[in-house]
């Protein structure tokens, strides 16, 4: 069994204040949490600040992108380095708001994923089916194409250090989330891709994460389910409250 991990992405919410309240607050709340591994991705600009708290915790810091390039003409972007260089360890890639938003394509995100890793961060590799390639029984089909060019030309020795989060699409931000069974279904699926195009020792040990309108009504579920490793949360990690319980509740999964 993998460890657990919970990532918070709290997408475009939050100044700089804001941002210090919240992980100040937590680090206070959740002292004495040793189990799971919390990731925090507050906006760019509250990563420097963020990480001054931070490094006082357990905590992780994570940005909620970065550009497939170490430095160059690219105005409005930020660099793999830059980030490593205040902090952060890891580096959501690929999430579904940038895909479909600022026109990201499964090549883009490769090319992140591979920058980000010879920049030291661990990168979080979001894939996942719209509704329409769900109902047209398409899910796995995309699933694979998103791995097979996010992971191109990947070496052996680096896919380790990756973390890949499932999340359909018509999950995030809906209140819908996939039953227990298209979670087990669909990690398991990923889980043996990564075996045939690496091996199952290398499949096994990369983290899987599930996101999409996890709560506190269903995060144990999910985390009780084969084959997860953790949640991707967004909504319901901007409240200190709902996050707090959410975090006590997946560090009491039974897993058999
Ligand atoms: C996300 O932002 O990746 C996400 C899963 O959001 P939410 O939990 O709000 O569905």
């Amino acid at each position: 069994m993998n460890r657990l991990i919970i990532v918070a992405n709290w997408k475009m919410n939050g100044t700089v204040s804001e941002t210090l309240k919240m992980i100040t607050e937590l680090s206070h709340r959740l002292e004495k949490q040793t189990i799971a591994e919390v990731v925090i991705a507050p906006p760019f600009t509250s990563l420097y600040s963020a990480q001054i708290v931070l490094q006082e915790t357990s905590f992780k810091l994570a940005a909620q992108n970065c550009h497939w390039e170490h430095e160059g003409a690219y105005t409005g972007e930020v660099s793999p380095d830059f980030l490593r260089e205040i902090g952060c360890s890891h580096v959501i890639v690929g999430h579904s708001e940038r895909r479909r938003y600022f026109g990201e394509t499964d090549e883009m995100v490769g090319r992140k994923i591979q920058t980000a890793l010879a920049s030291e961060l661990t990168p979080i590799f979001c894939i996942g089916e719209t509704k329409e390639e769900r109902s047209s029984g398409r899910t796995e089909v995309v699933l694979e194409q998103q791995i097979k060019k996010g992971l191109q030309g990947l070496p052996m020795g680096d896919i380790k250090d990756l973390i890949i989060a499932y999340e359909p699409v018509w999950a995030i931000g809906t209140g819908e989330t996939a039953a227990q069974e298209q979670i087990e279904k669909e990690h398991s699926y990923i889980r043996n891709l990564i075996a045939r195009a690496y091996d199952a020792p290398t499949a096994n040990r990369i983290p899987l994460l599930y996101g999409g309108s996890v709560n506190s009504d269903n995060i144990k579920k999910i985390v009780e389910t084969r084959n997860v490793d953790g949640v991707l949360v967004g909504g319901a990690s901007l409240s200190l409250e709902k996050f707090v319980k959410m975090i006590r509740l997946a560090e009491s999964r039974e897993v058999h």
